[in-house]
């Protein structure tokens, strides 16, 4: 199956794929991940990305894409994928329909979580995230159980820089800006769910499986 998880900063897509991936069998691919491990590396693609991600802004369409034909191309994405976090604008949305169609396959469903702009502000900036596994934690409702020790790997979690309330303002507006426009282009060709993601985990967690399942019976 593959999947898009599309939605602002903070609605859930990285919290989501994680159950995601253990019941569906395929792997999450995050293009924010990739960037992070890339900046914490030091490498060519961490320098070109660095300045854009601190400042909430974009990292352009080319870097992106190239990155995600070679990552879509691994042999752990053969049976499909959940991708978080990409495409983030139309040029990469087409240069996906592209990757895609030259590799015999297509696209099987779109889920837009939609949450609060209000809820989405309070979420980021008391998100903490493993900077080792990825875990993801929220102060307010999923700390870890104890002080910033992640559960899973025993890291410390942190505050991710872009995560601080100025940052998380501009990659908001960013996102109403060129990731929006997304929701009608893959309206347009049949693909989306809609998800509501104000309710809480339990609650989006149900209307993704509902999504899926009839999906699945299709
Ligand atoms: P995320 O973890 O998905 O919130 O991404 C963190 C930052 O990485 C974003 O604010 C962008 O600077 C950059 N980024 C991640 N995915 C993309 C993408 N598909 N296109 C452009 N920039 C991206």
């Amino acid at each position: 199956m593959r999947l898009i998880l599309l939605g602002a900063p903070g609605c859930g897509k990285g919290t989501h794929s994680a159950w995601m991936v253990e019941e569906l069998g395929i792997p999450q691919i995050s293009t924010g991940d990739i960037l992070r491990d890339a900046v914490k590396e030091g490498s060519e693609l961490g320098r070109q990305a660095r300045s854009y991600m601190d400042s909430g802004e974009l990292v352009p369409d080319s870097v992106i894409l190239g990155l995600m034909r070679g990552r879509m191309a691994q042999p752990d994405a053969a049976r499909g994928f959940i991708l978080d976090g990409f495409p983030r604008t139309i040029p990469q949305a087409e240069g996906l329909n592209g990757a895609l169609g030259d590799a015999g396959m297509k696209l099987d469903r779109v889920l837009q979580i939609n949450v609060a702009r209000d809820e989405l502000i309070h979420r980021l900036t008391s998100r903490r995230v493993c900077p080792n596994c990825k875990a993801v934690y929220n102060l307010d409702f999923k700390p870890p159980k104890q002080g910033d020790i992640c559960d899973a790997c025993g890291a410390s979690v942190v505050q991710r820089d872009d995560d601080r309330e100025a940052t998380v303002a501009q990659r908001l507006e960013v996102y109403e800006r060129q990731t929006a426009p997304l929701i009608d282009y893959y309206i347009a060709r049949g693909l989306v769910a809609v998800i509501d993601g104000n309710q809480g985990y339990a609650h989006t967690r149900a209307e993704i499986e509902t999504a899926l399942g009839r999906e699945a019976k299709r």
